[in-house]
């Protein structure tokens, strides 16, 4: 807890604690955010406070596809220019955005919500990995991509996935390793992702 914290007006010392606990927020800027609320306008604050609960209210997440979304099914599962025949795995929502302004990618995509780590206890059940055979099973999906972080939980994942979906029949490819190894996509470039896509080999 920040030193300061102990010393602040209940209220304010409540919201750098909860500022705290956002990901990549450290004591100071937990302070500083706060203390950037309290200087704001309610108008300000208000927004902010609706902003969030608004997200809570209304987004939920793709029946088909896993990914976030205020519709169900989300567009791109609803979109007819969509080619219902491939189908990309990736591990968040924000890796979709990532691949999405590329523009190369014209499929489908299945969110898992993380990678198999028994060690932080993550297995099978709790990644999305039921919905996504179910979406397998109707002979209309040709092609599974395997668009997973290159490092060794994302390659012991993408390894489980391929001896689930090969059996079915549907070619299983990965992204080409022009990603740095221990990237994550969300970060990768437009060019470097683009490459990685259209160079995608097949895992045998
Ligand atoms: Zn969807």
């Amino acid at each position: 807890m920040p030193e300061t914290t102990t010393v602040a007006a209940a209220p304010v010392a409540r919201l750098i604690d909860e500022f705290h606990k956002l990901p990549g927020i450290g004591p100071k800027s937990a302070q500083r955010l706060a203390y950037h609320v309290l200087r704001a306008s309610i108008d300000e604050a208000r927004a902010l406070a609706e902003a969030i609960l608004d997200v809570k209210d209304r987004i939920t997440f793709c029946s088909v596809c896993q990914n976030i979304t205020d519709i169900d099914p989300c567009s791109i599962c609803n979109s007819p220019n969509r080619d219902a025949g491939q189908i990309c795995v990736v591990e968040e929502p924000l890796d979709i955005l990532a691949l999405e302004r590329t523009r190369v990618f014209k499929g489908r995509y299945h969110v898992l919500h993380g990678v198999l780590s028994p060690l932080n206890g993550v297995n099978q059940e709790d990644l999305k990995i039921r919905e996504l055979i179910a979406r397998l099973g109707d002979g209309e999906v040709k092609e599974v991509i395997m668009a997973i972080n290159p490092n060794a939980e994302g390659d012991v994942t993408t390894m489980y996935l391929e001896g689930l979906i090969k059996p079915l029949g549907i070619r299983v490819t990965r992204l080409a390793r022009g990603l740095p190894v221990g990237a994550d996509l969300e970060f990768a470039d437009e060019v470097t992702l683009t490459r990685a896509l259209e160079n995608r080999q097949t895992l045998n």
